[in-house]
């Protein structure tokens, strides 16, 4: 199947309300170009200078997505470029993304990663320190949180649904509460291999990248 094919078919499997991000990491601009003519305007990447040349030789229209880690000394190059930064992991980062963004006037969206297996191979906070990093969003004035985002372990059926259910169970409670600059709006989880599972547990917020532009290669020179 194309590109053009891939995405009818995940439209036609994800309700209306789910926001599908197109994950474009090692993508050139033409394949994107293909993605972007069936009207996807929201793209993902995991490399701050990927997203960064990509921003510069792409559609101006495009709502840009971080997914990967980010760390603390690549946040001045995308304020102003991203829609949305999916990885904030730490007060440490949470503080640079408030100065930098501060300094340019502009406010920062983004989801707090939750590391939900417990992996130490993936980045994202611990649920346990989660409320640290909560109080210390509450005191910013140029970032606001708009939800929740997960990698989950892989794994079977049953493994996915259970970690699925358990960042539904966070982001419902946190809902509950009234927070300063905190609003739960997404909840983004769910891969090529495990979208399905995700939406059915609560995701609004798809990340697929080879469901749409086949399998990934990548080149290491
Ligand atoms: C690469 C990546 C995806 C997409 O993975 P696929 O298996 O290609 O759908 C989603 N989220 C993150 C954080 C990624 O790095």
């Amino acid at each position: 199947m194309n590109v053009t094919e891939n995405i009818s078919k995940i439209k036609n499997e994800i309700p209306k309300d789910v926001t599908l991000i197109a994950v474009s990491k090692t993508r050139t601009i033409e394949e994107m170009e293909k993605v972007y003519q069936v009207e996807i305007r929201d793209f993902g990447e995991n490399k701050v200078q990927e997203l960064v040349n990509k921003f510069e030789n792409f559609h101006s229209d495009v709502r840009w997505h971080l997914i990967g880690h980010l760390q603390k000394n690549k946040v001045k190059y995308i304020v102003g470029k991203v829609f949305l930064i999916h990885s904030l992991d730490s007060i440490a980062l949470l503080e640079e993304i408030e100065k930098r963004f501060k300094a340019n006037n502009q406010i920062a969206n983004v989801l707090i990663q939750i590391n939900i297996g417990k992996d130490p191979n993936k980045s994202g906070i611990m649920k346990e320190d989660l409320e640290k990093l909560i109080e210390a969003c509450e005191r910013c004035e140029n970032v606001k949180v708009k939800g929740l985002m997960t990698v989950i372990p892989k794994g079977d059926e049953e493994s996915c649904r259970k970690y699925f259910k358990q960042m539904k169970k966070i982001y419902d409670d946190l809902s509950k509460k009234q927070y300063n600059n905190i609003n739960m709006e997404y909840l983004s989880m769910g891969m090529t291999g495990d979208y399905k599972i995700a939406i059915s547990e609560g995701a609004n917020m798809v990340r697929i990248g080879e469901g749409i532009f086949g399998k990934r290669i990548y080149n290491n020179n």
